[in-house]
């Protein structure tokens, strides 16, 4: 590797304690590179700032304590457990459950009995025989650092010590986050280098609270400017009127397109048609029929001379659009061609080889997409899907290898007041209507009591060649328990209820066989897909009807309209079960919302009202926030401010010739 390379763009092979093995692990985690571990955030904090003692304690407060270990001892209790306790000054109880069947002192007990003075952290709790702490982290010296500690995001085999390692030796190299937002923007913030380290490792809440405003700052400034850079400039491909391609597709159509849907289209084609370039979003409930917007402009693309490639978040998404996309443009004699990254080296060769000469007029991919490697002919619109996150840095890559008009779909449920500011100057138009005739999905809350008719219903269905889905919520897809519980309710079903259909069976800790399993699904061959995660937001499977969510009161509103939305697509109505075990008033007012609308927009409101801005609608839930550290709604005065300063800026200086440092951020970051 060269020496000149900049340590923040290398694998994190290079951090402590990752080799390529432990990489694979943290890629998971999304963590590729040694800048995305200082862009990967703590999730909480635990207050190191003050040491107390048992004396001045707090009752109900985690906080960090001291004493002299006294009492310590270590007992068998049920199930090959054994309990380990001690008193701190003889004042605070100490206890720790762990797993241990050997004989003689466990681990964890002999690594305690070499300590006098210990540094405890955990909840206080003022019980029965005085005050207690359970399971507390411990330190044989006291903690470095005397502010805020940083708790992040896990998954199995990888633990908080090991991220905060990793974090320290990579803000070593922090020098490398050059200042990147223009001088008379960034003197009212913290510097950025200084914003990286005390987002980390904060010295309190108020630099943990300047720190943050910074990069969310940062994160909607550049966010907008990846939105609006290069919409100003008169020098887009001029696509031609309509002709008789897009006729003979239209014509094509099986149904009628809703008015919403013809909206769409004209202003699209008048997009396509200026010399602007555009830069539009289509923002539309699931099953609105986005699609056809972006048929549309493929087709008026190819017949006006150019090329067209359609980015989409994952090879399931991809192989399912080509084969959408050979059924409507192949007939019109477009040589539409499929390019992802799990493909023999030759067939991507030859595809590459097809969008260089122009032979292949429509690619559709995931990020293999915007590899370097891949040149176009003649591209002149691009199509990303944004169901999924895609950053500003691989839209751009994307309309770099061309002069191209750019659509984005998104279907993220968020309220329409926030999606204007959010999407700032991007012109959006909505599709609001569903297509007629398409049925709204049955929703029905069911008493647990009633779980096997539930299950009876769906068989029936499947009988019939439906097909179904049944989705099971984990809080976190890292808890390892969780996760076992549904895994074992899973089997359970299949056993069981489900004994008489074929199952699949999917969870996000499964590697490639995810992806085989959704084919499958697709491919009809399995009836049933059984799954932990959120069910891939863009799934069409038209022949699916029926859905049974399990725990329903565990999701947020806008998750479960999604979630829903996989079902009923085709022609015959989709029903939805809700199965709740567990319903408190507020659950039961959250799930009415659920049955009475089947508009994603007022249920994203009505979830911000009931549940409060906490919860970012329900986005972060499923996994796929739109920002790594922003609030939408908490944030929404600095989206709004640094969305105004983007627009002077790009009045002021269109190309940016002034601020190469910014555009070079543009293309690096990942938001
Ligand atoms: P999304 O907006 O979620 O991407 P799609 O474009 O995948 O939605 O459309 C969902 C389904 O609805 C597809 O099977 C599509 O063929 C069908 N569809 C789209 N528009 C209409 C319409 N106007 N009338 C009837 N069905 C439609
Ligand atoms: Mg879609």
């Amino acid at each position: 590797m060269e020496k000149s390379m900049n340590m923040l763009d290398r694998p994190v092979t290079v951090l402590p304690g990752i080799g390529p093995k432990r990489a694979e692990t943290v890629k998971k985690l999304g963590l590729e590179t040694v800048r995305d571990v200082v862009f990967s955030f703590p999730r909480a904090y635990k207050d190191f700032q003050k040491v107390l003692t048992p004396h001045t304690a707090q009752a109900n407060e985690e906080q960090l304590i001291t004493g002299t270990l006294l009492n310590l001892n270590e007992r068998n209790i049920s199930g090959g457990r054994r309990i380990i306790q001690a008193r701190l000054d003889d004042m605070l109880t100490l206890t720790w459950f762990i797993h241990y069947r050997g004989r003689g002192p466990s681990f964890l007990y002999r690594r305690l009995q070499k300590i006098k003075q210990i540094w405890v952290y955990g909840m206080v709790k003022d019980a029965l025989f005085g005050l207690e702490m359970n399971s507390p982290e411990f330190f044989d010296k006291e903690p470095m650092h005397h502010g805020l500690m940083p708790v992040y995001p896990l998954i199995s085999g990888v633990s908080n010590e090991q991220r905060k390692n990793w974090i320290r030796y990579a803000l070593n190299y922090s020098h490398e986050l050059e200042e990147c937002l223009p001088p008379n923007i960034s003197k009212n913030l913290l510097e950025r280098e200084q914003a990286f380290r005390e987002i980390h490792f904060p010295a309190d809440w108020e630099m943990q609270a300047k720190a943050r405003k910074r990069i969310v700052f940062e994160e909607f400034f550049l966010f907008n400017l990846g939105l609006q850079y290069g919409v100003k400039k008169a020098s887009g491909f001029k696509h031609s009127l309509d002709g008789e391609l897009v006729e003979r597709y239209l014509k094509s159509l099986p149904f009628e397109l809703t008015d919403d849907q013809q909206d769409a289209l004209k202003i699209v084609g008048k997009d396509m048609e200026s010399t602007f370039p555009m830069r539009r979003l289509i923002h539309g409930e699931v099953g609105s029929g986005k699609t056809i917007v972006a048929e549309y402009g493929a087709i008026k693309a190819v017949e006006s001379g150019g090329q067209v490639a359609m980015m989409v978040p994952t090879e399931v998404l991809a192989r399912q659009m080509i084969q959408r996309l050979k059924g409507s443009l192949g007939p019109l004699g477009i040589n539409v061609t499929l390019l992802i990254g799990h493909m023999p080296a030759k067939e991507s060769d030859e595809v590459r080889k097809a969008l260089a000469n122009g032979s292949a007029q429509v690619a559709v991919g995931t990020h293999a997409l915007i590899t370097e490697k891949v040149k176009f002919k003649n591209l002149t619109l691009a199509i990303v899907d944004e169901q999924h996150r895609f950053g500003v840095r691989q839209r751009l890559a994307l309309l770099d290898k061309g002069n191209a008009d750019l659509l984005v779909m998104s279907a993220t449920p968020i309220p329409r007041s926030l999606a204007l500011t959010l999407y700032g100057d991007l012109e959006t138009t909505e599709i609001r209507q569903l297509p007629q005739g398409r049925k709204e999905v049955d929703t029905r809350l069911v008493d647990p009591r009633r779980r096997n008719d539930v299950y009876d219903y769906l068989v029936s269905r499947i009988k019939r060649g439906e097909q179904a889905y049944v989705v099971f919520p984990l809080v976190e897809e890292s808890d390892k328990l969780d996760l076992k519980a549904a895994v074992n309710e899973m089997e359970e079903l299949k056993r069981g209820l489900l004994s008489t259909v074929s199952v699949g069976l999917l969870h996000g800790q499964m590697g490639k066989e995810k992806e085989e399993i959704f084919q499958a699904f697709y491919n009809q061959e399995i009836q049933v897909l059984l799954a932990t995660t959120v069910i891939e937001v863009g799934m069409n499977v038209p022949n699916a009807t029926v859905m049974v969510i399990e725990n329903a009161e565990r999701y947020g509103l806008a998750q479960l309209h999604q979630l829903r939305g996989r079902v009923g697509r085709g022609d015959k109505p989709g029903i939805c079960f809700l199965l709740s075990y567990n319903l408190s008033e507020l659950g039961r007012a959250r799930l009415d919302v659920i049955r009475n609308t089947n508009d994603g927009f007022k249920i994203a409101e009505e979830d911000l009202k009931l549940r409060g801005p906490g919860d970012l609608l329900g986005v972060r839930q499923s996994g796929q926030p739109l920002f790594k550290l922003a609030n939408l709604l908490e944030d929404s005065a600095i989206l709004e401010e640094s969305a105004r300063l983007v627009q002077e800026l790009l009045l002021d200086d269109p190309d940016l010739k002034n601020y190469s440092y910014l555009k070079n951020e543009l293309k690096r970051q990942r938001y």
